[in-house]
């Protein structure tokens, strides 16, 4: 998937706030895969799992990108753009 420059990318990460999805824990729920909104650290889960709540963070603040929390995964997404950015 090729990777296009993003004027959503802040210039500063915020780090995560939370060890999982913040919602899910609230919900005493589970999830497949974490995604950190990199404009606030909030934590939330991935489309695949079925609270789908990094989307709907997205949807609820305009927060546009969100990187994977995955340890062997290093990708950004832009929700703005749909797609992966740099
Ligand atoms: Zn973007
Ligand atoms: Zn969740
Ligand atoms: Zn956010």
């Amino acid at each position: 998937m090729p990777v296009y420059p993003c004027s959503h990318v802040p210039n500063v990460i915020v780090p995560p706030s939370s060890a999982g999805c913040e919602e899910c824990l609230a919900l005493g729920d589970s999830w497949v895969h974490l995604r950190l909104c990199v404009h606030c650290g909030h934590v939330g889960c991935c489309d695949s799992s079925k609270n789908r709540h990094a989307t709907r963070h997205f949807h609820a603040t305009g927060h546009a990108v969100v990187a994977s929390l995955e340890p062997d995964e290093d990708w950004m997404w832009c929700y703005a753009h749909g797609s992966q950015v740099g």
